[in-house]
């Protein structure tokens, strides 16, 4: 199944006709500015298409549902197991109906329907972005009432670099393959540059609307009521991306609603690499596809991508000390941490993480009774390699790493109404600040004894930035020890110490 919009002229915002050879080239090499009155028109149609919920009890149900994923006959929107059986819900294209349907028949499953006429939703969503846009503009243009383009978001950022610059930087941390700048926000309060930080990002996957609201949203708390988060943002700096996928983004405002990918040009009938299966660590192992046209494609290699070399290349050649990562996604609520390449491939530190991703759970629910859930992610979901949280943790080792699937759980999925844009953004909030005050204790002020534990790819710490006070055995660092990640060697400073894997030291700053 293929998910590039039909592209015949029309005036009607729905249109019938289905995609063919004859009509994808034009496709192909339609003009990709996406704020191109013309090019708006050509809107994807999704006359027919609707979303199911299928319970899958056994394993032969399961493989049949893996074959019609293989097979690009349902576009799978989340797959979420438990102990006995997964529940997945997937959207089928009119042209694909009515074989599907009787597959599952065949199969003795009952899909429900969630979503009946999902043209309908899209052509809501549309008509209330045109009300909205209309009536509702002030300043920068942001408001979290409606979900808005890549442009008010670029504005929005500038906003707040040029109000707040004793507190707010903003970065372009590289292109994306259509060459649009690719923003960071830095919220920092100044200190030490050795300062413990958190690195945001959102709108990793086009159609996943509600993440660049919700990470905006966190931009916007932490800088206008500071005062109220004073207790972290005091000691913690926040790098924030909040749109990363800013191509497929547009794309999915202009032309197809659920475009996922980011826009690569992939030469072949099918466009686009799933950006969260192209990170470069345990890359194409499992949960991946080698195929161009599906919707995880991982791309020809591990950061073959721009956009997700540019977060790379960013958190690496930082030298802030990152202990959190947060990737916001939608949907499902929950809260996943590595390794997702494998089953049963834990961190050392899963309970820690664990433990963490429990606490944000409960405020959240304390907060707005939404549930999230906690756990490992090939364990919770499936099996996914190259995603970025994996990487944050076993190449960059970064701490505190989770995927957040934010709301709902499949009565909207990815057409989450724009009512529920504010609630969602503050549970994300919430999270952001369990986080912040769990990393805030990982790097002591000046003076204290800070314990670390030292793995042999980060055992490299420069003498002018600490000293050594102290060497013990890891198994007493249990319960207080922490992964820290080395500022990167800069040359001219070539004198660090070097311990051995699994080591455990006090340090002292100096
Ligand atoms: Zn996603």
């Amino acid at each position: 199944m293929r998910f590039e919009p039909s592209a015949c002229a029309t005036d009607e915002p729905a249109n019938t006709t289905p995609v063919t050879e004859e009509n994808e080239s034009f496709t192909e090499n339609f003009p990709t500015d996406g704020e191109n009155k013309n090019v708006e028109e050509q809107y994807a149609d999704y006359s027919g298409a609707q979303v199911f919920s299928v319970k899958l009890k056994s394993s032969e149900h399961k493989r049949m549902f893996q074959q019609l994923e293989d097979r690009e006959l349902i576009d799978v929107w989340l797959h979420k197991r438990s102990k006995k059986r997964s529940r997945a819900e997937f959207m089928v294209l009119r042209e694909n109906m009515q074989e599907v349907l009787s597959l599952f028949y065949e199969a003795d499953i009952q899909p429900k329907i969630v979503i009946p006429n999902m043209q309908r939703l899209i052509e809501k969503e549309k008509k209330a972005e045109t009300l909205t846009n209309s009536t509702l503009r002030s300043g920068h243009g942001m408001n979290w009432n409606e979900y808005h383009r890549y442009s008010t978001i670029h504005s929005f950022l500038l906003h707040y670099a040029n109000a707040y610059p004793d507190i707010c930087t903003l970065k372009t941390i590289g292109k994306t393959v259509e060459n649009r700048d690719i923003q960071m926000l830095k919220i920092s309060s100044g200190g030490n540059e050795n300062k413990t930080a958190i690195f945001i990002d959102g709108g990793m996957h086009a159609r996943e609307w509600i993440t660049p609201a919700a990470v905006t949203y966190i931009i916007k708390e932490l800088v206008d009521n500071r005062a109220k988060y004073r207790s972290f943002v005091d000691d913690v700096d926040f790098h924030i991306v909040p749109l990363v996928n800013v191509d497929g983004y547009e794309y999915s405002h202009t032309r197809d609603r659920l475009w996922r990918k980011n826009r690569a040009d992939l030469w072949g009938p099918c466009n686009g690499v799933d950006l969260n299966r192209n990170f470069g660590y345990k890359w194409g192992t499992s949960g991946s596809s080698f195929i161009g046209c599906s919707q995880i494609y991982r791309g020809s290699a591990g950061f073959s991508e721009p956009e997700s070399k540019a977060i790379r290349d960013y958190i690496m050649e930082s030298t802030a000390n990152f202990q959190a990562y947060l990737s916001f996604h939608s949907y499902g609520q929950l809260i996943l941490y590595p390794y997702g390449y494998a089953n049963n491939e834990l961190p050392s530190d899963a309970d820690d993480l664990k433990r963490l991703g429990n606490a944000a759970a409960s405020a959240v629910r304390k907060l707005s009774k939404t549930r999230y859930t906690v756990g490992n992610s090939a364990e919770v979901l499936y099996r996914s390699s190259g995603a970025s949280d994996d990487w944050a943790k076993g190449e960059a080792g970064i701490k505190y790493s989770y995927v957040i699937e934010l709301s709902d759980t499949g009565k909207y999925g990815f057409m989450l109404p724009e009512r529920l844009i504010k609630p969602t953004a503050a549970d994300a909030l919430e999270i952001v600040k369990v986080v912040a005050d769990e990393v805030m204790g990982l790097y002591e002020k000046k003076g204290l004894t800070m314990i670390l534990e030292a793995k042999l790819n980060a055992s490299k710490i420069l003498e002018d930035d600490f000293r050594l006070v102290e060497r013990r055995p890891r198994s007493e660092s249990r319960g207080v020890a922490s992964h820290w990640r080395p500022p990167p060697l800069s040359p001219g400073r070539s004198h660090p110490l070097v311990w051995p894997p699994g080591s455990c030291v006090v340090m002292r700053l100096a």
